[in-house]
């Protein structure tokens, strides 16, 4: 796992400077974070922003943070996210201090619970939740009390233990705080803190039939942990009230929560539950597949965690939420492919072109012609060169010729010259053409001393062509993607948003390729010369091999231009 470095320059972010602030007067000797997810799903790339955000802060500053899988709804979660989650914020590059789960604090959190019912903060509540609804009042008046309110301390203890025995059924009662039935701040209606629910948990098995809420569980899982910045997104703001009122309550470790923007991206959908509707009802091959916004899926496709991070970076730390353009994140992977892809040639509409004059050099392997070397990366001269046979029989792409080239087609046209990438000068003398008016194949002369490197003809071409050798192409399967969605936010349209999606989002071609990609592995990406950038594909398998386009050569991202 690579280290990830800071970048210097930026500003600091508000909370960067509510951090700073805080260190300064010695409030805190160290921050610690943490990030919890809830294993109900994969991770998407709004995740990797609070992954960076919570990981980046204590890479700056003295501190550490905590993975904190937040499991306390049994009926949603499953080993396999927790497994999923794991591999993904490493691979992303950051390390986490201690691997925690909510779950673990259960004992702890029912003796919470106890303490706020021995304070007469809390009481057992028979309301149906459709008369808790009832209850609770509008933002503008206020709520009546249950008629449970008063029970006495007692009553209370005795009743929370058999809840805890099993002795009642599913939503026939719950733990409640006894705050305020007219606060002006909803949630502080006397919340829910406790529900009962017979179900199997991941973890703790059977042992448990009563479930803390979230409120019930998150600050105090912070206070155990001495967390001092809980970072969750802006949805939470109004819960932030009674997290600080628990923690007073409690008398516990004061872990103090912060909210930012919740980050989206455009013509895709950023919600697990949504994404584990294209999985369930098969408009996706899986979590991973590389049109989702999922960390494995983006992985899959051939982005890179250096990419993600400086997109998280780019788009940092804001209060407002907005919708975040694609083709920044598309931007970010292409800058940092550009500079560690190899190049390779492969060509996808092929046109077969005789070099009538070329005389074999050397037949060396029986397939006939020269080797010619070809640079591995113009931007990195340290990946060298490697060698790619030539011969008299080769493919181009066939919209690399044009019979009748309108002006400044500077490629192959009749009687027009066109180097050959890395290798010679060639001439367009002939066009053959099947009884159907099809180009078959495109008769051409070479230049010999025109030889890219050692070019003594003096001949000047404005035009370089990608192209493989005929005799030892190998055939290679390439997946396209397109946006999932059609539109910018599904999430948002009338109806369904699955109504939404795009019905060419993948597109299957057969091309040619240079025979060196027979080598290629998951650690490489790969630029296919004036294509695009590709990666291996983990479908392929006994001999076939499947790349998937990562994102495409030109930027279509027009607004980063300083
Ligand atoms: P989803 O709606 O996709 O299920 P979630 O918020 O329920 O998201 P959690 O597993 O609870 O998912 O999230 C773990 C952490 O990641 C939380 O702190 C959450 O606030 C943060 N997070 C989730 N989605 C985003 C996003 N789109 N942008 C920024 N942070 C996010
Ligand atoms: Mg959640």
């Amino acid at each position: 796992m690579e280290e990830v470095k800071n970048t210097e320059e930026r500003s600091l972010n508000f909370i960067e400077e509510i951090i700073e602030e805080d260190l300064k007067n010695g409030k805190y000797k160290q921050v610690l974070t943490r990030f919890p997810p809830e294993p109900n799903g994969y991770l998407h790339i709004g995740h990797a922003s609070s992954i960076c955000l919570n990981f980046g802060l204590t890479l700056k500053y003295p501190g550490y943070t905590n993975l904190r899988f937040d499991d306390t709804n049994p009926v949603t979660e499953d080993t396999e996210y927790v497994e999923s989650i794991k591999q993904d914020i490493n691979w992303l590059g950051f390390a986490w201090q201690h691997e925690l789960y909510a779950s673990d604090y259960f004992d702890q959190l029912y003796e919470y619970a106890v303490t706020l019912i021995k304070k007469g903060l809390a009481y057992i509540d028979d309301s149906t939740s459709e008369e808790m609804a009832a209850q609770k009042g509008t933002p503008t008046e206020p709520g009546r009390n249950s008629p449970y309110r008063n029970r006495s301390v007692d009553e209370n203890l005795d009743l929370f233990t058999k809840m805890k025995a099993g002795a009642f059924p599913d939503g026939s009662k719950t733990l409640r705080a006894r705050i305020d039935m007219a606060h002006a701040n909803m949630l502080m209606r006397d919340p829910v803190l406790y529900r009962i629910k017979h179900a199997h948990h991941h973890r703790t098995g059977d042992k448990w039939c009563i479930y803390p809420m979230y409120d019930m569980a998150h600050g105090q899982s912070d206070s155990i942990e001495t967390i001092t910045h809980s970072i969750c997104t802006m949805e939470f703001v109004p819960h932030r009230e009674l997290y600080d009122w628990l923690i007073e309550k409690l008398e516990i470790y004061p872990s103090r929560q912060y909210e930012f923007a919740r980050r989206n991206i455009n013509y895709t959908v950023t919600s697990k539950r949504k994404l584990l509707q294209l999985v369930n009802e098969g408009y996706v091959t899986g979590w991973d597949d590389p049109r989702m916004p999922t960390i494995s899926g983006l992985r899959r496709r051939g982005y890179t965690p250096e990419a993600i991070r400086e997109f998280c970076e780019r788009i940092g730390v804001a209060k407002r939420e907005n919708m975040v353009d694609v083709g920044l994140l598309e931007f970010c992977v292409r800058e940092h492919l550009n500079k560690i892809a190899f190049r390779r040639m492969v060509v996808f509409d092929p046109v077969k072109v005789v070099i009538t004059n070329y005389v074999k050099k050397e037949p060396g392997d029986g397939k006939g012609g020269e080797i010619v070397s070809v640079e591995n990366n113009p931007e990195d001269v340290s990946t060298g060169h490697r060698e790619v046979t030539f011969s008299n029989e080769i493919y181009i792409e066939r919209e690399d010729f044009m019979e009748v080239p309108p002006k400044k087609f500077f490629r192959l046209a009749p009687g027009q010259m066109v180097r050959l990438k890395s290798a010679y000068i060639i001439k367009c003398d002939e066009v053959i053409k099947d009884a159907a008016g099809n180009i078959t194949e495109l008769r051409c002369s070479y230049i010999p001393e025109s030889h890219s490197g050692n070019d003594t003809s003096g001949l000047k071409v404005k035009g370089t062509l990608h192209w493989v050798n005929a005799k030892d192409a190998i055939e290679i399967e390439v997946r396209e993607y397109d946006r999932l969605f059609r539109v910018e936010n599904a999430a948002a349209e009338e109806g369904d948003f699955k109504d939404y999606i795009n019905p060419d989002s993948l597109k299957t071609v057969k091309a040619y390729a240079e025979p060196s990609l027979l080598n290629a592995s998951f650690k490489d990406h790969f630029q296919f010369l004036r294509k695009g950038y590709y990666f291996l594909d983990k479908d392929s398998e006994g001999g076939d091999f499947i790349f998937n386009r990562t994102v495409t050569l030109k930027d279509g991202w027009k607004g980063e231009k300083q």
